[in-house]
C-alpha cells in the first residue's frame, strides 16, 4: 500500500489538529521510510519478480526490522514516547503511535503472506488484496480520498501556498501511484531504495502545506 498510508495521515488531522501534516505522514508512513534505508545498508532484502502479485513486481524476501509485527509494535511505542518527551501531550502521542501501527495493519490487508510476525521466526502473514489490481485501487483510493477530504475540511488555506501545496501533493501522489501500477518494473533493487528515500520529501512537503493552513477544529 502506498497512497492509503498517506490517506490515513491526512485523516489524522480530523482526530487531532495539533500535529503537523508532516508529523502525521512521518507516523503513518514511518516503516516505509525506514525500509529504503535498511535496503541500502543491506539489513533487509527485496527482489524484483514481475507477477509476484498482480499489483506489484516486488518480492519482499526479508524485512523483519521494518515490517515485522513485533518490530512495528516497538517502532510505534518509540514514536509515541519520543513525541511525548518532546511535546508532552499524551493524546497526540497515542494517536501518532497508533498511526505507525496502522501501516502494518493496512499492509497486512494488501500483502501476500510475506509480513513476518516475529523477527527470526518463519511465521508470515498477509491477506493478499494485491492479488487484485482493481480491488486494491478501490480500497486504497477510497482511504486516500476520504483522508484528503477530511484534511481539507478541517483546515483552511491561509494563502495560495496552502491550497496549491495541498492539491499539487494530492495530484503528485496519484500520478506516482498509477505510474507504479502501470509503469514498467523498477530496473534494480537500488533504484527501489533510492525512490523510497525520496518519500522523505513528501514528509517535508506535508510540513510545508500544514504551515500554510490553519486547523478549523477546536483542540480538546
Ligand atoms: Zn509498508
Amino acid at each position: 500500500m502506498f497512497i492509503g498510508h498517506f490517506g490515513v495521515g491526512f485523516a489524522g488531522k480530523r482526530l487531532d489538529p495539533r500535529p503537523s501534516l508532516g508529523t502525521l505522514f512521518l507516523a503513518s508512513q514511518f516503516i516505509d521510510l525506514l525500509w529504503p534505508v535498511f535496503l541500502l545498508i543491506g539489513l533487509e532484502k527485496v527482489k524484483i519478480e514481475p507477477g509476484n502479485t498482480a499489483f506489484t513486481p516486488l518480492d519482499f524476501i526479508y524485512y523483519p526490522f521494518s515490517h515485522g509485527f513485533l518490530a512495528v509494535l516497538i517502532w510505534s511505542l518509540l514514536f509515541g514516547i519520543i513525541y511525548f518527551l518532546i511535546k508532552k501531550n499524551i493524546k497526540t502521542s497515542v494517536l501518532l503511535g497508533s498511526l505507525v501501527m496502522s501501516h502494518w495493519l493496512l499492509d497486512l490487508l494488501t500483502h501476500r503472506p510475506d509480513l513476518p510476525l516475529i523477527t527470526g521466526a518463519d511465521i508470515k502473514v498477509g491477506l493478499g488484496l494485491w492479488n487484485s489490481v482493481i480491488l486494491t485501487i478501490i480500497v486504497e483510493g477510497s482511504i486516500f480520498i476520504a483522508g484528503v477530504y477530511l484534511y481539507q475540511k478541517v483546515t483552511r488555506a491561509e494563502n495560495k501556498k496552502g491550497s496549491i501545496g495541498l492539491w499539487s501533493l494530492v495530484i503528485f501522489l496519484a500520478i506516482i501511484y498509477f505510474l507504479n501500477i502501470f509503469g514498467s518494473p523498477p530496473p534494480s533493487t537500488n533504484a527501489i531504495a533510492i525512490a523510497g528515500l525520496f518519500q522523505w520529501l513528501i514528509v517535508i512537503w506535508g510540513y510545508w502545506i500544514d504551515r500554510n493552513r490553519t486547523a478549523q477544529i477546536t483542540i480538546t
